[in-house]
Formats: C-alpha cells, sequence, structure tokens
C-alpha cells in the first residue's frame, strides 16, 4: 500500500520488503499503567511506553466523538476499541520500512522463489474449482489472482495477527499519515458496523491491511464480495473464496483484460533510444516492432493495445514490454517491482518460463538516505527531481537520465549506486 503516490489501492507495504503479514507486537501496555507515582520496579522504557499509552487514550476519546459523527454507532465503537492497545511494533515498522531499498532481483528472488512457484501450482491445484469460477465470473485469470495471493500471504499462510483497528489507530494516533489512516479506521469500523466480521476476528499486517489478499478496509468496502453466498464477505477465515473473487473484483474494477499479458520479456536492438523507456512512452506493439524490440525467441510480440518498454534496472537488466494489464496490478501496489513479481509469478504458475536477461548482482540498492542524497546532489547540479522524499519517481528518473546523457554515461535513467558516485565525484568522467 504506498498510500503516497495515488489513492490507496491495497495493501502491502511489507510487501514491499516481501515480509507479509506482520506478528502482533509483544509489549501488552496495560491500561491500569501511569506513570505517577512511579513504582520502583519500573523503568525508564516502561515510562514512556505508559506515556504513550496515556496519549494514545486521550486520542481514541477524541477520534470516538468524530467516529459517531460520521455514523458510527457507540456500541460499535465501543465494542472495536474494548481491547485495543497502542501497537508499538507498528510504528517501529512504519518508521523503518521507507528506509531499506531491495533491488529488483533481491526482491524478485524471494517473491518469485522456486517454492512460491511451487506452492502456487499446488494452491491453484487445490482451490481449482473456485479460482475458474472466480475466472468465470471476473475475467480475470486464475493464474494472476493466485500470483497475488501468493505474494500476499503465501497464499493464504500468513495472513498477519495484528489487530487492524489497534494498529490503524496507533498510525492514526502517531500522526504521519494521519488522515490517510483514520479515514481507514472509520471504514474498519463500518465494515463491523456491517457485520462482516468482529474485532476479535479482524486481524491483518501492521499497516492495516488485511485477510487472504491484504484489502485495506477502504478497498474491503469498495470492493469486496462474498462468493460463496453465505451472506458475509468473509476475507479473514480459513477458506479463501471471497478473498480470492474480491481480488478478482478488484481488477475487473480498474479495467483488466483477460487474455491480454502483463508483460513479455524482450530484447532491445543495439542502440536503442533510452528516451523511449519509461511509462510515459505508449506504443504498438508494431511500431516497436519497427524499432527493433523483439521476444526473447526473435519472434515480433503480438499486439495487445498500446505498450511501453520498462528497464527496472537500467540497460544491465532485463527490459519487459508491458501492457495495460500492468498498470491494474499497479492498483494493487504501485511498485515495477510488486507488479513485475505478481506478473512473473502467474506466468511461471502456469508454466512459463523464467526471466532470462542476467541482473546486476554485483550492484546494490541505494538506502534511503542515499536516494535522497542523490535527489539533492541532482538539484542542486541543475537537474531537478521535484522534491527530495526518497522515492524515486517519474521526476527523478527524468532527472537521473538528463544527468547521464550530461556526463556521457548509457540514459537509462536508473538510479544506481554508480550515477551517486559520479554525482559526488568519486569516479572520474568518462
Ligand atoms: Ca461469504
Amino acid at each position: 500500500m504506498r498510500q503516497n503516490r495515488r489513492t490507496p489501492g491495497l495493501a502491502a507495504v511489507s510487501l514491499i520488503l516481501g515480509a507479509a503479514g506482520a506478528a502482533a507486537g509483544p509489549l501488552a501496555v496495560e491500561r491500569s499503567i501511569r506513570p505517577v507515582p512511579r513504582p520502583p520496579e519500573l523503568g525508564q522504557e516502561a515510562v514512556m511506553l505508559a506515556t504513550a499509552n496515556m496519549a494514545f487514550r486521550g486520542w481514541i476519546e477524541g477520534f470516538r466523538a468524530r467516529a459517531l459523527a460520521q455514523g458510527i454507532s457507540a456500541q460499535t465503537f465501543d465494542r472495536a476499541f474494548a481491547e485495543v492497545r497502542h501497537e508499538a511494533d507498528v510504528i517501529r515498522r512504519d518508521r523503518t520500512q521507507a528506509e531499506f531499498g531491495k533491488a529488483i532481483w533481491e526482491y524478485l528472488d524471494g517473491a518469485v522463489s522456486e517454492t512460491r512457484i511451487g506452492n502456487g501450482r499446488a494452491a491453484l491445484a487445490r482451490h481449482r474449482a473456485v479460482l475458474e469460477a472466480i475466472e468465470a465470473r471476473y475475467g480475470v485469470e486464475k493464474e494472476i489472482v493466485a500470483a497475488i495471493w501468493g505474494l500476499e500471504t503465501a497464499y493464504g499462510t500468513v495472513r498477519g495477527s495484528t489487530p487492524t483497528i489497534g494498529a490503524l489507530a496507533t498510525l492514526a494516533h502517531e500522526g504521519r499519515r494521519a488522515a490517510f489512516f483514520e479515514g481507514e479506521l472509520i471504514a474498519a469500523l463500518r465494515i463491523l458496523e456491517g457485520g462482516d466480521t468482529t474485532p476479535e476476528r479482524m486481524t491483518g499486517s501492521w499497516a492495516g491491511a488485511m485477510g487472504h489478499t491484504q484489502f485495506m478496509p477502504t478497498s474491503f468496502l469498495a470492493h469486496a464480495v462474498d462468493f460463496d453466498g453465505d451472506g458475509r464477505r468473509d476475507i479473514w477465515g480459513e477458506d479463501p473464496a471471497d478473498a480470492l473473487a474480491s481480488t478478482a473484483a478488484y481488477l475487473r474494477h480498474f479495467g483488466w483484460t483477460k487474455g491480454q499479458p502483463w508483460g513479455v520479456e524482450v530484447r532491445l536492438p543495439p542502440g536503442f533510444d533510452f528516451e523511449q523507456a519509461g511509462e510515459r512512452v505508449k506504443r504498438p506493439a508494431g511500431d516497436w516492432a519497427l524499432l527493433g524490440v523483439r521476444a526473447m525467441d526473435g519472434s515480433v510480440v503480438p499486439d495487445h493495445g498500446p505498450a511501453s518498454i520498462l528497464m527496472p534496472a537500467g540497460v544491465r537488466g532485463a527490459a519487459f514490454m508491458v501492457f495495460g494489464n500492468f498498470h491494474v496490478i499497479e492498483r494493487y501496489n504501485p511498485a515495477d517491482a510488486y507488479v513485475i513479481a505478481v506478473g512473473h509469478l502467474a506466468d511461471r504458475i502456469a508454466g512459463g518460463p523464467p526471466i532470462r536477461a542476467a541482473w546486476p548482482r554485483g550492484e546494490r540498492a541505494l538506502s534511503g538516505e542515499e536516494r535522497r542524497e542523490l535527489q539533492e546532489r541532482l538539484t542542486a547540479r541543475g537537474f531537478p527531481t521535484g522534491g527530495v522524499d526518497g522515492r524515486i519517481g517519474p521526476n527523478t528518473i527524468a532527472a537521473v537520465r538528463a544527468f547521464q546523457r550530461a556526463v556521457g554515461m548509457v540514459p537509462d535513467g536508473y538510479a544506481s549506486l554508480e550515477v551517486l558516485r559520479r554525482l559526488r565525484g568519486e569516479m572520474p568522467r568518462s
């Protein structure tokens, strides 16, 4: 759930790091703990926790009024918050998750491992009837639904045990993106008000994503379906039918086209103009063929509508021709690595080949601090990145490309360690 980029779709901050379903924090801070008078056995850490807990209790009182004003009943609210505690672990994870970047090949190694492919084929065989029924109703291929399930919760085995109300309340109280999380918290209360589940069963990741395919509460309200017809939309329980159908309904809502690939690995011709790469340039496959772009077996890629060329690790890694469905998967999580992982895992579950191109495995991904330094240095050198936020978006890619061109590097727009070193003046200019 990279809610900072666009209207929050579904879950998965944790997925960027490849660890779905955070467990509940071990710190059980009792409501009765008060810092004054200070019991002699209470250490500094315990005092801080107790203080945070008191502030949290105060915030809940204020939020209760806001929730009731938005139509949540007092009964629903009080039942939902009866057992809520400040989830200290949630804050720790929220503060650290943005700082560590994985290179796409490291991410894909875990996301599309042989184990996950094998488990995906087994899950598809086990749930074939329901996945085929979902495919028939929503027009989304069973392998794609299975791949999202596999990436989000390892096919339902790691759905997360953090209480959703507690996690969202902690994040809303903490303040960073408070409005977003308060909106999700209200949505979670509406789900409880509607009777789809109970506070005890409403669990998920530390960031508020719930159930087999990690829906955020607002996405649940908009898109979840009762596929098995028992009167409740249950994405939390053992039976994955409702969750898998909800995922298909979500993808269909955002324009999934059955029969269209998410993308195809391609070979670029010598002298390919890297200005043509990136999601902003879209051409029919025939036009790409005229420019010399071919599938890995040398054939011309069939026409599946407007397509872009992506090189997620720059010129030294794999290149993909991506189609409209790529952008539909982005609604689940906009990170290129995530979308490629979902698409490639689906292809592998269906029996497709591995990615053929090599990755620049000798390199490492930039840390958050290094990404911000890169943006600062690019901006200072006259290549504006549109801000210094540590996120490599279109503006930063364009700035990297312009810098690369200026210093005689291949202008692939990839924010590599080499680019940062050049900006620091650590490498001789060619
Ligand atoms: Ca149901």
